[in-house]
Order: structure tokens, then sequence, then C-alpha cells
């Protein structure tokens, strides 16, 4: 049964927080501010920014998010306690419209074991977080965590009981990834029928992908009635991730005939973001994903590209315009004035002020001299390695190995801070190695090296390399990149990078 409510399915995006839960995926405050203000233009309807409770750092950005972020409501996590509800209220003070979202596991397996009480005890405790909630905030959510394996009468009454007390969205988490689409469908379908005030509350949903149908449940959700889907950029998120938005969205674009259903995606906007949190979380998008992968809209059959070039829709559901996909063409050479690029940055969402114009357009002549094409892959990763959200310390200054087969390598690397020039010379169990040490030694900051990954940003043997670090300095773990033609040349500029992002 669809209930008719509206046709609009309100995207809520939780890549703040249940993304930045995914193991190695933690990005700083400026980075997640960033990612904000990039959720807002893809016309997000709700930001969840974090769990404020949980520490010190997670409280700040969800502050700084609240303050900057206008038009979508940004809202903040807590567990169905005072001290929870206090700090996401006041995490939250700033934000222009805001929303508590409040959970509380309501299984067996989990109130036995986990919170070690009973019905009645949970049933209190919910309707009283929610009445409490309700003094600091207009827009309350609620969610019985683990909400597909809980009891479905309990389920109903907890649900009547939350709306009761205030709750404008009820949301239901199949958290552990456990429900499948039939399931879960039905799940949905049964609280539309059986929770009286139903009507007075927006259905939400939440689901993780350990059987690798969170999409599919997500979708089967709205087809019941659902209004809100709770999603993640590139589908991070604990575990084996949540459900990806860009699937989501452009499931309910694609097939309208059959969902009916619209949302206030942006989505010539969802290739840009996706690779904005790749970037910040270190997290490569697989090439075969959906919507966003590199290989998404590229035909390599013969009678496909045959069939494309006679007509577009015979092997081509979606267009990858509509998706703001890049490298559908050739765009700038070494011949591209400054207009043309900074015209070509306009194109792909990127605004610099003159300063930083400048330095990047000397750094994109300096690739187009050694490379012949450069794509809108390239001049990203030109603009992203120039153009930081930290300040730049430390810089190279110069670079020289030599090494070989059965040979010590040997390297000499200058760097720069404040003016002066720092110069080391030594040896190690690479080149890359050598460099490394010695950027140490310069700066006097130990860091431990816990993953090291190159891609390179299009094809050709002239390709830019892209060099991801995550490093650890002390309990500080940051995640860094570095670009080049020269492979060697980003592996030591992420490195410095990753430096900088320590310090500042
Ligand atoms: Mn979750």
């Amino acid at each position: 049964m669809i209930k008719k409510k509206s046709d609009k399915v309100l995207i809520f995006d939780t890549t703040l927080r249940d993304g930045e839960q995914a193991p190695g995926a933690s990005m700083n405050k400026k980075e997640k501010l960033e990612v904000a203000y990039a959720l807002e233009r893809l016309g997000v309807d709700i930001i969840e920014a974090g769990f404020p409770v949980i520490s010190k750092g997670d409280f700040e950005s969800v502050s700084i998010v609240a303050k900057h972020i206008k038009k979508s409501i940004v809202c903040g996590l807590a567990r169905s306690i005072k001290k929870d509800i206090d700090a996401a209220s006041d995490a939250l003070k700033k934000a222009k419209n805001k929303r508590i979202h409040v959970f509380l596991a309501t299984s067996n397996i989990h109130m036995q074991h986990k919170l070690r009480k009973n019905k009645e005890e949970i049933l209190k405790m919910a309707v009283d977080a929610v009445k409490y909630a309700k003094k600091k905030a207009e827009d309350i959510e609620f969610s019985p965590e683990d909400a597909s394996r809980t009891e479905k009468g309990f389920l109903y009454s907890i649900l009547e009981a939350v709306i009761k007390a205030g709750a404008r969205t009820v949301n239901i988490p199949d958290t552990v990834g456990y429900s499948v689409p039939s399931e879960y469908g039905q799940l949905i379908d049964d609280i539309m029928n059986n929770v009286p005030n139903i009507n007075k509350a927006i259905v939400s949903v939440h689901c993780h992908d350990d059987l690798g149908v969170s999409v599919a449940n997500s979708l089967e959700a709205v087809k019941k009635g659902a209004r809100q889907v709770e999603c993640t950029i590139n589908g991070i998120g604990e575990r084996a991730g949540n459900a990806s938005m860009e699937e989501i969205v452009m499931a309910l674009k694609t097939r309208s005939d059959l969902y009916g259903c619209i949302t206030g995606i942006k989505t010539p906007e969802i290739c840009r973001v996706s690779r904005l949190v790749s970037k910040y979380t270190g997290f490569a998008v697989a090439p075969n994903k959906a919507i966003v992968g590199h290989n998404a809209f590229r035909h390599e059959a013969g009678i496909h590209q045959d069939g494309i070039l006679k007509e577009r829709t015979t092997y081509e559901i979606m267009k990858p315009e509509d998706v703001g996909f890049l490298g559908t063409g050739l765009v700038l050479g070494k011949h591209s004035g400054r207009h043309a690029f900074k015209e070509r940055l306009k194109a792909l969402g990127i605004e610099l002020g003159e300063k930083e114009l400048d330095k990047a357009f000397d750094r994109f002549k300096d690739v187009a001299d050694k490379k012949k094409q450069v794509f809108d892959e390239d001049l990203l990763a030109i603009v992203e390695d120039e153009v930081k959200v930290f300040k730049k310390i430390w810089t190279l200054e110069s670079l020289a190995a030599t090494t070989g087969t059965g040979k010590k390598p040997m390297i000499d690397i200058k760097l720069r801070s404040k003016g002066k020039i720092y110069c080391k010379s030594g040896t190690g169990d690479g080149p890359v190695d050598a460099c490394y040490k010695a950027i140490e030694s310069i700066t006097k900051i130990n860091c431990e090296l816990l993953d090291y990954s190159i891609q390179s940003v299009t094809r050709g043997k002239d390709a830019l390399g892209e060099v991801t670090v995550k490093v650890k300095a002390g309990d500080k773990k940051v995640i860094a990149h570095g670009a080049s033609t020269d492979i060697f040349e980003a592996s030591v500029k992420a490195y410095i990078n990753a430096i900088n992002k320590v310090l500042s």
C-alpha cells in the first residue's frame, strides 16, 4: 500500500556521522565543514553532522557545521539519556534549522545483553528522552535501534508512544544489515498499518550493507510509504557501510515510473561530492561502483559502442552529465589560457581566489607541459593539491635520487619553511623510504605510515599519479595526498602534506 502523503523522499545524509564511523575514515573539522557545504549544495534535506557527546572533536564538528549550514537541517545524534541530549542541543545551538536524533535499542538481543533492561523500562526511557529532547528542539527524530530484529508488537507500541511524545520522524534501522528487501518492505507496510498515529510522523529508513542489499531495502521501503532515506555518499559507514545516496537518488529518478517519487538532490553535483568524500576519507571508489565508479559510464564492448553511437539509449539508462560524471571529454592543453582554465574550473564547481588561481594555473602549465591532454580529473587533482584546507608549513623545494637494481638508494631533499631552506641526504629501503626518513628528520615529526596507495588519475603513461598516505603521529591520524606526473615526487608531496596536516 503506497501511503499518498507526499511524493517527496527526504534525503538524510549521515556521511559525517555513520560514514565517519567507518574504520580509518576520520576527517578533521575543516574537511567535515567542506563536506557539509558540498552536501548542502547537493540539496540534502538533513545533514547528520555527528554524535556530539562522543568526543570534544565530534562536538566541535557538529557546532561548526551547525553554524555555517543554512539551507539543510543540521542533526546531532544522542542516546536516550540527558547527557547526550544536552550535548546535541548545545552543539546545535547556532543552527538555523536543527534536529535532535535520539536512539534506543529495542530488539531482545540488545535489550537483554547490551542495556540489561526490560520492555517497560525501555519504553519509558524512549518516551522520557523524546519529551526531554522536545524541550530543546522542535524537530525530533527517534530510532529504535536494531528495529528489523525487534518484536513487531513491541515496535508498534514504542513507535506509537514516541510519536505521541513529539517525535516527528521515526526511523526504522536495519542496524546490522540482516534484513532482505521483501521482509524489510513488509516491516514498513506493517508499521504503516499497525501504528495508529503513524500519519503524524515521517517514516524513515536506515539500512546497512552487510548482505549487499541496503539500497534494495531502502527502495522497497519507499514503495511502502517511507519518505525519508538515511544514506551516505559512496555508501561508506560502519562495517560494510550504509545505503549509498547516489544509488538511491538515481534509482528513484531513473525509475520514477515505478516509484513515483522525487528527491531534492541536484544530481549533476553527485560525482563531485563523491570525489570529495573519497579524497578526505582516503577510501577509493571501486571502478565498477554504480553511478560514481570510473567505469560506470564507459562502454567497452564493440556492439555496445556501436549501439551508443547510433542511439545512446540503446545501452545507456542514465546520462553521464546527469550525475556530473567526469572524464567525458578532453578539456585543456598547454595552449589553454588562464581564462579557459578558470572557466573550466567554474564548470566543475570550483571557484578560487585570485592568488589561489595563480598558483593552480602555474601548476596546470607544468602539468600541461608534461602531458598533452589535461582532463577534468587532472584539473581536480591539481587544484586539490594546491589549495588546501590546512596550512602549508613545509613545502618541497627540490628532490633528487639515484637508485637501481642492487644499488643502495641515495636521496637529496630540500624543504622550505618560513623562508628557510633545509637540506638532507640519506638512504633507506627505497627512495621513498629514504625521503620519508629525511623529511621526519628535518621536520622533527615522527610518523607511523599506516597506509600508502597510488592511483593514476587518468589513463596513459603520461597520466598524473596521485599518492594517498595515512599516517599516525602521536594520537593524531591524518590522510593526505600528493599529485604529480612523477610518482616519486607525488609520494614525497603526500608525506609533506601529511606532516603539514599533523602540525595544523
Ligand atoms: Mn548505522
